[in-house]
C-alpha cells in the first residue's frame, strides 16, 4: 500500500536492518531521515540507493548513547524535516543498538554501561525528546530481540536491557495512547547482519546451528526484517499496539 506524504526516522539507518527499514519503507512510498554514527561514505550511498527507488532519504549523523546530544540533533531533524516540507514526522523506528557477549559473572561494569546507554537509555530520550515533533496517530516500532525469550549464555545484559525496552514499549503505548501513537516491539531471531562482527553471517557453524533451531530451515537475512517493519507501520496494522512481535521464522520453539 503506497502512503506517500509521510515520512519516517529510523536510527542506525545506514546499513543492516535499519537500512533494509528504509529502503522498504520507500518502496511504499514514504521519505526516511536516518541516523548513521561514523559512516558516512555508507550513508551518503544509502541516500543515492533510495534516490533510485524515487523517495528521499536524508542521512544525519547522531551517537545514539550520546543523550546530551540530543537537543542540537532534535534543531536539525526539524530543520530536515522543513527540507521535506514537513514540521512534523510520522514514524519513528528506534533501530540503532550494539551486541554484548559475556558471562553474567565476567561483564564488567562498562561493558552493562555502554549496552544501557545505547541500547535503552538512548532510546528513552531520543523518543521523549522527538514526541512533540511526531504526530498524533503516529508509530514507534522498538527493535528487541529474539534474545528476550531464547536463553542463550552470555547474552544476559543484552537480552535483559531488551526485554526492559519491551516493557518500556508497552509504558509508551499507554501513555501515547491519548495521542493515538501506537508503539511495538520488533524482536528479530538471529539475522545475518554486520551485528555481532557478522558472527551469524560469516560464521558457518553457528549460521548451521540458527538454521537447525528455526523451523523455517535458515538464519534470517535484512529482508526477513525490513518489509514486515513497514508492514507493520501501515495503516493496514494500524490495532497492532503495545506487542512484542517476533520475526525469527519460528526460532528455538
Ligand atoms: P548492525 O550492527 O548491522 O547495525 C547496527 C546499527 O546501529 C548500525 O547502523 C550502527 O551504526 C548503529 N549504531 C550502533 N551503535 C550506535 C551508536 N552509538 N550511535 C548511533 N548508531 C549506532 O546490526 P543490525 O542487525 O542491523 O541490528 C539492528 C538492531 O536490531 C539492533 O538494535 C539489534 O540489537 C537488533 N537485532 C539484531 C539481530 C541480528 O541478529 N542481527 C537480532 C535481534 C535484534
Amino acid at each position: 500500500m503506497e502512503q506517500p506524504g509521510r515520512i519516517a526516522l529510523v536510527t542506525g539507518g545506514s546499513r543492516g536492518l535499519g537500512r533494509n527499514v528504509v529502503l522498504s519503507l520507500a518502496r511504499r512510498g514514504i521519505d526516511s531521515i536516518f541516523t548513521y554514527n561514523s559512516a558516512v561514505a555508507q550513508a551518503d550511498a544509502m541516500a543515492r540507493a533510495v534516490e533510485e527507488i524515487g523517495r528521499r532519504a536524508i542521512p544525519m549523523q547522531l551517537d545514539v548513547g550520546q543523550v546530551d546530544a540530543f537537543d542540537a540533533f532534535v534543531s536539525r531533524f526539524t530543520e530536515a524535516l522543513a527540507g521535506l516540507g514537513a514540521a512534523r514526522f510520522d514514524y519513528l523506528v528506534n533501530n540503532a543498538g550494539i551486541s554484548h557477549h559475556n558471562a553474567l559473572e565476567k561483564t564488567t561494569e562498562a561493558e552493562l554501561d555502554a549496552i544501557y546507554r545505547i541500547n535503552f537509555k538512548g532510546v528513552f530520550f531520543l523518543t521523549q525528546k522527538l514526541l512533540p515533533l511526531l504526530k498524533d496517530g503516529g508509530r514507534i516500532v522498538n527493535l528487541s530481540s529474539g534474545l528476550t525469550r531464547i536463553v542463550v549464555p552470555g547474552s544476559g545484559p543484552y537480552g535483559a536491557l531488551k526485554a526492559a525496552l519491551e516493557v518500556l514499549t508497552r509504558y509508551q503505548a499507554k501513555e501515547l495512547g491519548p495521542r493515538r501513537i501506537t508503539v511495538n516491539a520488533v524482536a528479530p531471531g538471529a539475522i545475518q547482519t554486520d551485528f555481532s562482527g557478522g558472527m551469524v553471517r560469516d560464521n558457518p557453524e553457528l549460521n548451521r546451528q540458527v538454521a537447525d533451531m528455526t523451523a523455517l530451515g535458515r538464519a534470517g537475512v535484512p529482508d526477513d526484517i525490513g518489509p514486515m517493519i513497514a508492514s507493520l507501520l501501515s495503516d493496514d496494522n494500524r490495532w497492532v499496539n503495545a506487542q512484542r512481535i517476533e520475526v525469527s521464522g519460528g526460532m528455538a520453539i
